[in-house]
C-alpha cells in the first residue's frame, strides 16, 4: 500500500503510548462522525512491540510515593481492567514487601491509596508481616521485613499479546499501522517551529499533529525537534542544578528461572498477586554461602507461563556512557552490549531462595538467554509529558510505562484539545519551578 502524503495525526511507535494515543484519537474521531482511516497512521521502524513494551516484565501496580503518579496509575489500571481479555491482562494484585527503611513511605503510600479509593491492605510489625506472606506461602522466609503493602488491584499482562489486542483495537477503528518505516526528521513550516511533514525513509508525510512514543529512543527525538540537550534543575529548596544532562540510561536487569510457573502457586493452588521484595538483610548466595550484598536490595517476581517459569527482575544500574553516546539499536537482548549477565543471575536466583525455600537449589534452571535492556530517564526519573513545536506531543514515560495504559489517551484528548489534569505534573517546566516530585527511600528509580 502506498505511503500516505498527507493525515491530520502522524504517531511515531508502536509501544504502548503510541498505540493508546491512536486509539482515543480514533475514538474520538468516530464520535464525531468522522472515521480514522487516512487520518491517523502508526509508524514503527520495526513492528508492533518491538521496542520496550514488546520486552517488559508486564507488571501493573500503584505502589508509588508520588501521589500523581498514583492518580496517574489508576487511571491506567482502569483501562486495563477495561477488557482483561483483549489486553491480556491478569488482575492478580501485586505486594510491596518492604524493610524498616521504608515502612513510613508504604505506609503514606498505602493512606494516600485509600484516599482515593484504590483498594489495598497494609500489614505491619515483623511477626504480622511473616504470617500474612505464610497465609499464601507456607515456605516464606524473607528477613529483615516488616511491612506489607498488597495492592488487590492490578496484576501483570503478557507484553507482546496485549499489544497485539491493542493494535487490534486501533486497526478495528481504522489506522493504519505501518512497520518498517524509519522516521529520520522533521520539516518545519517557514517562520514557525510547527511542524509540516514527518521525514521518513520511504518519503514525507505532512500532518497537523505529531504524537512521540518512541521509549528509549526519545533522545533521537528530542535531538530531532531541537529541545535542549541539558537543563538547569531547580529543586523544592531552591537549589539550583545547572547543566543537568536531560536523558541519561539505565540497564533493566531481568531474567527467567525455567521451572513450572505452577511452581509458584499459593498454598491454596491460586495464582499469586506479584511479589516485590525490598530489604536491607545481608543477602546470601544461594550456590556458595558468600555474601552478595548487605545493602539494601530489591527484587520482584511473578509465575509466567508467557515467559515460561518465574519471570522478574532486581534495581536497575546506570549506565556510565553518555547519553548522546550511547547504542540504542540493536535493542533489548539483541543488544550486545545492554542484557542481564551472570551477576544478576546470581544475585536474582539467591534472593528467591532467601524469599522462599522453594527456590533453594535452582540456581541450574535459570535461563541464560540474554535478557532485560536499557530506558531512558529524565533527570529527576520521572515522566515527561508535554507539547513542543507548535504541535509535537511527547511521552517521554522515563521507563515507568507498560502498565500507563491509559497516558496515550489522555495525551490524545490534549492534542484534541482538552488539557488532563491528571497530565500537568509531569510538564518538562517543573524543572525550572522546583514542582518536583517527592522521592522515596525505595531503591529502584522509578519508585
Ligand atoms: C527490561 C524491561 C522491563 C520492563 N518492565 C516493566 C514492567 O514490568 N512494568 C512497567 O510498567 N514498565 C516496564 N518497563 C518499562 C516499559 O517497558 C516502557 O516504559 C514502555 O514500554 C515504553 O513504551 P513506549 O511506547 O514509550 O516505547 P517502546 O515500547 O520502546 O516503543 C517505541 C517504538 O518506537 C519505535 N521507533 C524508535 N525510533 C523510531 C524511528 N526513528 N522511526 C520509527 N519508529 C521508531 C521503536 O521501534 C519502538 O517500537 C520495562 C522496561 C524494560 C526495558
Amino acid at each position: 500500500m502506498a505511503l500516505p502524503e498527507h493525515v491530520d495525526y502522524v504517531v511515531i511507535g508502536a509501544g504502548i503510548h503510541g498505540l493508546s494515543a491512536a486509539w482515543r484519537l480514533a475514538e474520538r474521531l468516530v464520535e464525531k462522525g468522522k472515521t480514522a482511516d487516512g487520518r491517523v497512521v502508526v509508524l514503527d521502524k520495526s513492528g508492533i512491540a518491538s521496542g520496550a513494551t514488546g520486552i517488559a516484565c508486564g507488571v501493573v501496580r500503584n505502589n508509588y510515593f508520588q501521589p500523581a503518579m498514583r492518580n496517574l496509575m489508576a487511571h491506567s489500571v482502569g483501562v486495563w481492567e477495561s477488557d482483561p481479555e483483549a489486553f491480556s491482562y491478569h488482575p492478580v494484585g501485586y505486594m510491596q514487601i518492604s524493610c524498616e527503611a521504608m515502612r513510613k513511605d508504604v505506609a503514606q503510600i498505602y493512606a494516600e491509596q485509600k484516599a482515593i479509593g484504590y483498594e489495598s491492605e497494609f500489614i505491619e510489625g515483623a511477626n504480622a508481616s511473616t504470617s500474612y506472606m505464610r497465609g499464601f506461602f507456607s515456605d516464606w522466609q524473607a528477613q529483615g521485613i516488616t511491612s506489607v503493602l498488597h495492592e488487590k488491584r492490578g496484576g501483570y499482562a503478557n507484553n507482546t499479546k496485549s499489544m497485539y489486542g491493542l493494535a487490534k483495537k486501533v486497526e478495528d477503528l481504522g489506522v493504519r499501522i505501518i512497520s518498517g518505516i524509519e522516521v529520520k526528521g522533521f520539516k518545519t513550516e517557514n517562520g514557525s517551529a510547527a511542524v509540516q511533514a514527518v521525514e521518513t525513509d520511504k518519503g514525507d508525510i505532512s500532518c497537523q499533529h505529531v504524537i512521540v512514543g518512541a521509549g528509549p529512543w526519545v533522545r533521537d527525538f528530542w535531538n530531532m525537534l531541537d529541545l535542549p540537550q541539558t537543563i538547569d534543575v531547580h529543586s523544592p529548596n531552591g537549589e539550583v542544578h545547572k547543566d543537568v544532562d536531560m536523558w541519561r540510561f539505565w540497564q533493566l536487569e531481568e531474567g527467567v528461572l525455567q521451572v513450572d510457573p505452577e511452581m509458584m502457586m499459593t498454598n491454596d493452588g491460586k495464582m499469586p498477586p506479584v511479589i516485590h521484595v525490598d530489604t536491607d538483610a545481608p543477602l546470601m548466595s544461594d550456590e556458595d554461602g558468600s555474601l552478595i550484598t548487605d545493602q539494601m536490595w530489591g527484587i520482584y517476581y511473578k509465575p509466567d507461563w508467557h515467559f515460561g517459569g518465574i519471570q522478574g527482575g532486581a534495581a536497575p544500574y546506570k549506565v556510565e556512557t553518555p547519553a548522546q553516546q550511547v547504542a540504542i539499536d540493536p535493542y533489548g537482548p539483541s543488544s550486545p552490549e545492554f542484557v542481564s549477565g551472570p551477576e544478576f543471575a546470581h544475585m536474582w536466583v539467591s534472593a528467591l531462595a532467601h524469599c522462599q525455600k522453594r527456590f533453594e537449589g535452582t540456581m541450574p534452571k535459570y535461563h541464560r538467554e540474554p535478557s532485560g535492556g536499557i530506558g531512558c530517564f529524565t533527570p529527576d526519573s520521572f515522566p515527561v509529558f508535554d507539547h513542543f513545536n507548535e504541535n509535537v506531543a511527547v511521552i517521554a514515560d522515563s521507563n515507568h510505562g507498560y502498565k500507563m495504559l491509559g497516558v496515550g489517551r489522555l495525551v490524545a484528548d490534549e492534542v484534541m484539545g482538552q488539557e488532563q489534569d491528571l497530565l500537568k505534573p509531569f510538564r518538562l517546566n517543573r524543572f525550572e519551578t522546583g514542582e518536583l516530585h517527592p522521592t522515596s527511600n525505595s531503591p529502584f528509580p522509578w519508585s
